[in-house]
């Protein structure tokens, strides 16, 4: 069972609204925290994660690699700031960290990879990549904060 209960963070993070939700995630428009469930240490540090966002101030992004030094950060802040509030000891190095980067560092990689040619692409807008080697152009879907473990599994 965690070691802190969710009143405690309620009261301690007293300008953020949390509320259930399907997956963790932040929304910046309502300063709202969801949680998925709260029943293991790991749910936790996922938790803290997402007010890591909170707390660092971040909105939306305009290209896929400011998301993962979102995600970078947002994960340096839980670990160095907020997890020693709560006696909790992680690091960059624990595996669900470490597997949650590169969750995002592969689906940037794939959603830059040419539909045609297979090349790395460029990001050219917040919605689409061109690919410096054919000049083919392609879409992407802007993907939704620390929703994307989700996708992967595939
Ligand atoms: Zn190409
Ligand atoms: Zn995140």
């Amino acid at each position: 069972m965690p070691s802190v209960s969710l009143p405690q963070i309620e009261h301690d993070f007293p300008e953020l609204q949390f509320k259930e939700g399907e997956v963790f995630s932040w929304n910046p428009n309502s300063q709202t925290v969801y949680y998925e469930k709260l029943d293991s240490q790991e749910d936790l540090v996922q938790l803290l994660h997402e007010i890591a966002h909170a707390k660092l101030g971040h909105k939306n992004y305009q290209y896929d690699i400011q998301l993962i030094e979102m995600e970078r950060s947002a994960w340096e802040y839980a670990v160095d700031t907020l997890a020693p509030k709560y006696g909790l000891t992680l690091s960059m190095d624990d595996d669900n960290i470490q597997d949650s980067l590169d969750s995002y560092r592969d689906w940037l990689h794939k959603r830059s990879l040419c539909p045609q040619c297979g090349a790395v692409g460029l990001q050219a807008t917040s919605s689409s990549y061109k690919c410096i080697n054919c000049h083919s152009e392609w879409r992407v879907n802007q993907a939704k904060s620390c929703q994307l473990k989700r996708y992967q599994i595939k």
